[in-house]
């Protein structure tokens, strides 16, 4: 990384920062009611140091050893790492072990093998949010919105996670209308789902392209990398 990388990276997460501000302004939310989650998949580490160094805490990695490698370099450095990737079985002591946030739970046999994992290892709860697939989502990741207060009750009941909220991850779409649709349903089964000693407080939704219909919804953790950290090469 050199001085102009670090320039970059600088005027990128103002202006994100901006964006939300603005969003939150503009859709009424309370000043800095939406967090930042800095998405910085298949990025070198170097860059996410940078990040970090203008104050950046919590990074998302959606791969399981690229997400290592990274942490063993950055190791110095006192970061919030959440997995957002898809989850697999035989990945799932790894990221107990990694992470303190999961945002794609989406399957009550991954939610035991992470909650078990995470208590041998006597770690604090894993902090979960389950995934739902809504409005025809392109990927099979998540669960039916029918299927959700079964995948809450199940999880609930785990040693080892806790259970913070709802992720979704729509199709892309241009059109903001469209754009704020899945949002405000994520939104609305929070709203039916929410109880007292559960309140599901974090809504985890949108992306560098959508990120103000997700603020309009109601989102709390808004998951941007293309925006923050420039194009990912492909990995
Ligand atoms: C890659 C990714 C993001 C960030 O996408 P950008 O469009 O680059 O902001 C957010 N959420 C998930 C689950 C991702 O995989």
């Amino acid at each position: 990384m050199n001085a102009s990388d670090d320039t970059e990276v600088s005027a990128r997460l103002d202006a994100v920062r901006a964006r939300i501000a603005a969003a939150e302004a503009r859709f009424g939310r309370e000043p800095g009611s939406v967090a930042l989650l800095a998405v910085s998949k298949v990025q070198p580490a170097e860059l996410i140091r940078a990040v970090h160094q203008h104050g950046q805490l919590a990074f998302g990695e959606s791969y399981v050893q690229e997400a290592c490698d990274k942490q063993a370099l950055l190791a110095d450095l006192a970061l919030d790492w959440h997995f957002i990737g898809r989850i697999q079985s035989n990945k799932t002591k790894l990221i107990a072990e990694h992470f303190s946030w999961v945002h794609g739970l989406g399957d009550a046999h991954h939610a035991q093998r992470l909650g078990a994992q995470r208590v041998a290892l006597g770690l604090a709860p894993l902090r979960c949010c389950l995934q739902v697939n809504l409005s025809g989502e392109a990927s099979k990741a998540g669960v039916e919105p029918e299927a959700l207060p079964l995948l809450l009750e199940q999880c609930s009941a785990i040693d080892g996670l806790r259970i913070e909220g709802l992720m979704t991850l729509p199709a892309p779409s241009d059109d903001f209308e469209s754009q704020r649709q899945p949002f405000a349903e994520l939104r609305a089964l929070r709203d039916q789902l929410a109880t007292p000693e559960q309140p599901l407080a974090t809504l985890s939704m949108g992306m560098s392209d959508d990120l103000e219909a997700a603020v309009a919804e109601g989102a709390t953790m808004v998951r941007i990398g293309t925006a923050v950290f420039g194009p990912r090469s492909k990995y």
